[in-house]
């Protein structure tokens, strides 16, 4: 019995140990990335698999001991707008994003920043990104870590050091394409897609070497001009149910903005197919049709981008119902058979659950709210229109919205309570017709009447955390908030589920009943999903916070945070006994920079009994941070002698010059 649990351990140890040795930072390959269910120390790739499960077999922290759960450290990016990233990490090192595509390296255990990439995208770009400025997240593999950039290119970087190893543009850079998606890697090569169909972009997804960024191929999801012939039997197929219209001047949409999942046995790539552009289908195909491959679940061949099968959510898509939701692939017993599904809930408000070998129709009920439609066919899985959303003759009220049931935040599934947990929400919006729009690219085409949904949005807005039972296609449980455009889920084996919210807070519930376990203020609204890993035997939970993306841009007062800047930060926790103990305090201490050490030491000895640590006041006296400018022209002067009318010491005899300069660079330092 001993020698079996002694050999059962070196079992578990030799993996491990094998990665340790494998040398350089993120020797990640093909084996790992299969396996990386096996790997619950690690994130290795977006959805944590290539299920995209998001579940994690980390026990570590649980229902029982949630309540020592505290945040063991915490990085400023300094960047504000939407922060929408997944972390990686990889043997003890976290790679995330922040807005503006720029990407960051940090010690998973203390938060030490390694190293910081900025592409530099140029700021004008940001006016072609619908759904602000964001970035969901990179990939890691084989010593790179690869990301998208708003701009279009796909850059890989030594992960060691964040150098560039190689950078390719992967978009016509004059129309309005942008990349917000995570990459992912799949056979050695890397697979990426854009956004832009609000604009007039026409939609595809490519594959470039994972070694060097050749483009090893590359499939679009909507035909192009007929005259021009079809790139494949499968466009050409499509082309049949467009008609009469010329879409491909406008671009016919489809964009492939976000999600993906990949089954190694069954050797198909999985991705999802945004709306039509523009998005009036009167306009883009006034003969009817489906439109295809627009609202669509796609499993192509990873190896040529072929097309295996397609599933369309939204046939003829009128009000930019994207299926490019997260879709998780499970295996489900389902009328007494396992089933290997595919599950989406994309924006129109139904949940699907689909073969994903075959991509045949197995269910589908609506997991909110929807009145475009009013049920689906039984065999076929084809939604219904009502006809009370078509808005050709005159405004039409439909739920869900552009905003979606459920927008790109992702979903989590755990196979031990059996329910996906939905970031859901419900949004009124109208839409009305606007001949003049839409006949050049130039223009915003939305159908979206904003000024109709201003007088909704107030009354009609507001979300929930939905755990939904995908066999029995129904609500186990809801977590109502006060806002939608929360964020996305994460569900554990410690029988929990974390979601950060929408009114700024990160919270942990019963994954089985839904009871809210508990709750940390993060100081601005989250939209990101959160992830965990352990080091050195503790399980640490990660989320990055900072309020953006397409809600809060659009929403008004009812998206406002109060007034307070958005601010992106990773918040980092760990349950307090096992991650706060001296030597991990000390260990954060010496990875400082030197500088840096020197003037925060001098700030905390001097100015911090007042002022605040790390110079945040706690709102008794003034935020050094904040300082009018001549107040910091004369800060020396003002430190020196002090402010005897408002209490404040005179410091002259005490620190020298030097002192005080290295003070106020200290201040200047601190992301504000
Ligand atoms: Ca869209």
């Amino acid at each position: 019995m001993r020698l079996r649990q002694i050999a059962s351990v070196i079992l578990v140890l030799l993996p491990l140990a094998a990665h340790a040795a494998g040398g350089g930072a993120a020797s990640v390959d093909d084996a790992r990335l299969r396996n990386a269910n096996d790997e619950p120390q690690n994130w290795l790739t977006h959805g944590r698999d290539y299920a995209e499960q998001r579940y994690s077999p980390l026990e570590q922290v649980d229902e029982k001991n949630i309540g020592r759960l505290v945040r063991v450290w915490s990085y400023e990016t300094g960047l504000k707008r939407g922060h929408e990233a997944t972390p990686i990490v990889v043997d003890g090192v976290m790679y995330a994003t922040g807005s503006w595509s720029v990407v960051f390296a940090l010690d998973a255990k203390t938060g030490k920043e390694l190293w910081r990439f900025d592409p530099e995208v140029p700021k004008a770009v940001g006016a072609k990104a619908c759904c602000d400025v964001v970035n969901r997240g990179v990939a890691v593999y084989d010593g790179k870590v690869y990301f998208g950039t708003l701009d279009g290119r796909l850059i890989a970087l030594d992960a060691e050091t964040g150098r560039p190893a190689w950078e390719v543009v992967t978009v016509d850079q004059s129309k309005a394409y942008t990349i917000t998606g995570a990459p992912r890697i799949v056979k050695g090569k890397v697979i990426i897609g854009n956004g832009g169909a609000e604009f007039g972009v026409r939609g595809y997804v490519s594959a470039y070497d994972a070694e060097n960024g050749t483009l090893v191929w590359r499939t679009y999801t909507v035909p192009g001009n007929p005259a021009d012939g079809f790139e494949s039997e499968a466009l050409e197929r499509a082309a049949q149910t467009w008609s009469g219209g010329e879409w491909w001047k406008i671009g016919g949409g489809g964009t492939v903005w976000d999600s993906m999942a990949f089954d190694p046995e069954l050797d198909l790539l999985y991705v999802g197919t945004g709306n039509g552009s523009p998005w009036s289908r009167v306009h883009r195909s006034p003969g009817g049709g489906d439109n295809l491959y627009l609202s669509s679940i796609l499993a192509l061949d990873p190896d040529t981008g072929e097309l295996a099968w397609h599933f369309q959510t939204t046939p003829g898509d009128n009000w930019d119902f994207t299926a490019t939701q997260h879709m998780i692939l499970a295996d489900l017993e389902i009328g007494g058979k396992k089933r290997k599904v595919l599950m989406q809930a994309p924006k129109n408000g139904y949940f699907w659950v689909v073969d994903r070998e075959t991509g045949e129709f197995i269910s589908a009920e609506p997991y909110v709210e929807v009145t475009w439609s009013d049920g689906v066919d039984p065999k076929t899985g084809r939604p219904h229109e009502t006809g009370t959303a078509d808005y050709g003759k005159a405004i039409a009220v439909v739920k869900p919205t552009a905003f979606g049931g459920h927008n790109w935040q992702p979903m989590s599934f755990n196979p031990e309570t059996g329910l996906v947990y939905i970031p859901a929400q419900e949004i009124v919006g109208a839409y009305r017709f606007n001949p003049k729009e839409m006949l050049t690219s130039e223009h915003f085409n939305t159908q979206t009447d904003l000024a109709v949904f201003a007088t909704l949005v107030r009354e009609v807005v507001a979300g929930h955390l939905l755990a939904w039972d995908p066999v029995e296609q129904k609500e186990a449980w809801r977590h109502p908030y006060a806002m939608p455009w929360n964020g996305g889920t994460l569900t554990t084996a410690g029988n929990l589920v974390f979601q950060g919210t929408a009114d700024g807070r990160f919270l942990a519930l019963d994954a089985t009943n839904g009871r809210k376990l508990w709750e940390f203020h993060t100081g601005s609204g989250v939209i990101a999903a959160p992830i965990t890993y352990s080091i050195d035997g503790v399980q640490y939970v990660t989320i990055v916070a900072g309020w953006g993306g397409a809600f809060a841009l659009v929403g008004g007062d009812a998206a406002s945070q109060g007034g307070a800047p958005s601010k992106g930060v990773v918040h980092t926790f760990a349950l307090s006994d096992l991650a706060i103990t001296p030597a991990v305090l000390e260990e954060m201490l010496a990875g400082r920079d030197e500088k840096l050490a020197e003037e925060e030491d001098l700030y905390h000895r001097w100015c911090a009994r007042c002022h605040g640590v790390t110079a945040i006041s706690g709102g008794a006296v003034a935020d050094l941070r904040h300082s009018a400018p001549d107040m910091k022209k004369s800060f020396v002067d003002i430190v020196q002698k002090g402010m005897p009318g408002v209490g404040m010491p005179a410091f002259g005899e005490i620190l020298t010059k030097e002192q005080i300069e290295k003070i106020q660079s200290y201040i200047e330092g601190r992301p504000s």
